[in-house]
Parts: C-alpha cells; sequence; structure tokens
C-alpha cells in the first residue's frame, strides 16, 4: 500500500531564502510536507519570517504543519520555555514532594490563555499553514532521569493549587496524593480538554486546517502505562482535538514485533474513530545497525496501511548534539525509503 505523505521536522529556521534550499532537499528526498518546530522564542522573535517560510514551503509544494515545539515544556522538545522564564507561578507541582517541577500546567488560567494566543496568532497569519502538529504532550514526570521510552515512576504531576482546586469542584473530594482511577481521569480530562479549546479556536479561524495528535509510542497497555495524560489512545483518537492519529518514534534497539504492535494500534486506532494514521521513524540520534533497514521499516509501515509517515528530523539531525553517528547517510536512507513507499 502505498503512503499519501512523507515528511521530516524543520527547526532553528530564519531566513526563507535558505530555507528554500533546504525544502528543495526535502523534495529531492521524497518528502511531500514539512512540519515546522517552532519553539515560543521563534513564535515571538522570528514571526514575520516564520510566515515567510512557510509560504517558501507551500510554493514549493510542500505541505505544511505548525509544531507548537517545547511550548511550556508541555509538548515534547529541547527548547527552553518562555513561559517559565517568565513567570515563578503556574508551573507543575509534584504530587509526592509538593515541590514545582520546570513545566508549565496547562490547566492554569494564564498558560492557557497564553497558549490559545500562540496558536490563534499561528491561525490567523500563518496562511500557508495545512494544519497544526501537537508534539507529544504530557504532565511532567517527576523523576531524575528521562528515557526515550519514559519509565516507571511512582511521583507524578500536577497537583498543584489550581489542579487540586479543579478536581475537588469535580469530585467533591480533596485531590489524593496517589494516582487514583479518578486522578488518572481527571488528568486525561484535563489533557485533552487544552487541545480540544486551542482546535477549536484554530478552526474558528481556518475551519480546513487539520490536527496532528502524537503521542507517546509506549505499552500504554492493562499491565504498563506511563500516565503521561495521554495514554489512553481512544480517548485521544476520540478527541475533536485530533484529525489524525499519530504515534512517535521508536528507538532502532526495540524489537521489530514492538514496531509492529504500536504500528497495528495507531493504525486500528485511526481507523477506529475515522481518523488518518501517521507514524514516526527516528532520523537522529540513533541508527539501525545496518542503516538500509530504515527503509525496511518505511516498507513495514506502508504495508500496514499508514497513511503519513514523518521523521525526526531533517538531515538526521546533522550538526546538533543528538545528531544520528551517520546523520547524512540515514537522511539520504530515508530519501530512499519515502521514495519507494510514497505515492506520488
Ligand atoms: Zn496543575
Amino acid at each position: 500500500m502505498a503512503v499519501k505523505e512523507t515528511g521530516v521536522s524543520y527547526y532553528g529556521l530564519s531566513y526563507p531564502e535558505h530555507a528554500k534550499r533546504d525544502f528543495q532537499e526535502m523534495l529531492a528526498h521524497n518528502c511531500n510536507a514539512v512540519i515546522l518546530a517552532l519553539s515560543e522564542f521563534d513564535i515571538d522573535f522570528w514571526f514575520p519570517n516564520i510566515v515567510r517560510i512557510a509560504e517558501t514551503a507551500k510554493e514549493l509544494g510542500l505541505r505544511v504543519y505548525l509544531d507548537t515545539w517545547g511550548v511550556g515544556k508541555w509538548f515534547g522538545g529541547e527548547p527552553p520555555s518562555l513561559f517559565l522564564n517568565n513567570n515563578v507561578a503556574n508551573r507543575q507541582v509534584s504530587a509526592f514532594t509538593g515541590e514545582p517541577l520546570a513545566a508549565s500546567c496547562f490547566n492554569t488560567e494564564a498558560f492557557r490563555r497564553y497558549y490559545f494566543e500562540i496558536v490563534e496568532k499561528l491561525a490567523t497569519y500563518v496562511k500557508a499553514a495545512d494544519g497544526f502538529f501537537w508534539d507529544e504532550p504530557h504532565y511532567a514526570l517527576p523523576k531524575s532521569y528521562a528515557s526515550i521510552t519514559g519509565g516507571a515512576g511512582d511521583d507524578w504531576s500536577c497537583r498543584c493549587p489550581v489542579c487540586q482546586k479543579k478536581f475537588e469542584a469535580e469530585y467533591g473530594y480533596e485531590m489524593p496524593k496517589q494516582l487514583t482511577m479518578e486522578v488518572k481521569r481527571f488528568r486525561q480530562d484535563k489533557a485533552l480538554d487544552i487541545l480540544e479549546e486551542a482546535a477549536l479556536r484554530i478552526k474558528r479561524i481556518r475551519p480546513d486546517s487539520k490536527m496532528v495528535c502524537c503521542v507517546h509510542a509506549t505499552l500504554g497497555t492493562y499491565y504498563v502505562t506511563e500516565n503521561r495524560g495521554y495514554d489512553n489512545w481512544d480517548k485521544v483518537g476520540k478527541s475533536s482535538a485530533c484529525d489524525v492519529f499519530s504515534t512517535t518514534i521508536l528507538s532502532y534497539q526495540l524489537p521489530r514485533s514492538f514496531f509492529k504492535s504500536i504500528t497495528q494500534r495507531t493504525v486500528d486506532t485511526a481507523k477506529k474513530f475515522g481518523k488518518g494514521s501517521q507514524r514516526w521513524l527516528m532520523n537522529y540520534y540513533q541508527q539501525p545497525d545496518d542503516i538500509s533497514e530504515i527503509e525496511e521499516i518505511c516498507k513495514l509501515y506502508a504495508d500496514m496501511g499508514v497513511e503519513s509517515l514523518f521523521a525526526w528530523t531533517y538531515r538526521g539531525g546533522y550538526g546538533t548534539v543528538l545528531a544520528a553517528p551517520n546523520a547524512l547517510e540515514m537522511w539520504d536512507a530515508l530519501g530512499r525509503g519515502y521514495g519507494a513507499v510514497l505515492n506520488k
């Protein structure tokens, strides 16, 4: 089966005339779409050129998605957050220690208004964009280490005064410090509420805008769940914040059977709710022992009926601390993989 869409994320964007050459390189690598990864600083500082860069991509024939990358540290990604920089409050709070975390609480009015202003500004002025990419939204995991696949931890967030008040108003008792069934449900509902409100506001401005909701590609099963707030894929797939159901990259060290089961669950969830499906490929940081395996994974995803393939990131992360060991070779292999499966 052929896929409809192939693309990469693109960050550090500043000048449309420079971006143009990069977009041409993407086309030569069989991409027909690009995700512009926009940090809070980019959106604040480079806004005029973001508008022009999106137009440039569009003129070259690429579909364009806007990624509110790392915003508030609620979305995944490396960029720092201006909101956290400018606010000492409105942070997520550890349930066990009561200490504030380096992540915005997206249930506070201050952060919600801040985020809605960002998406409304993007929807209004970046007219060349086809949609938005919700990039690994999650509650902060208050633990001393991070990992690609998360991992278990007892502590959780957010138990800030705002979340506590909202929980008590809904459930009629004080928010527990344990991650009970009600707390899990409350967190999931609130995690989608802000995205649904954002999607509504975007579609009021741009009715055709597509919302791609990309959640962590983790087990999320009966026995194992990471409780990031978006672990119930049925809830996410059903949500009005999700036109395309997408799941993130997988480490190449994981068995291929895991790639298959995540992809099957992704496609099944998308189909169940009449949404598009998207799978991500890792094209930075790690590479398979045999680089051509990335071409096989493209084929696997295509054969399993995935409609959209995306890779993080342009040029295999070349020039960053998170570059794949053979970044440019990975980028070329991805281009070949895309070329073999894209329905042109
Ligand atoms: Zn909170």
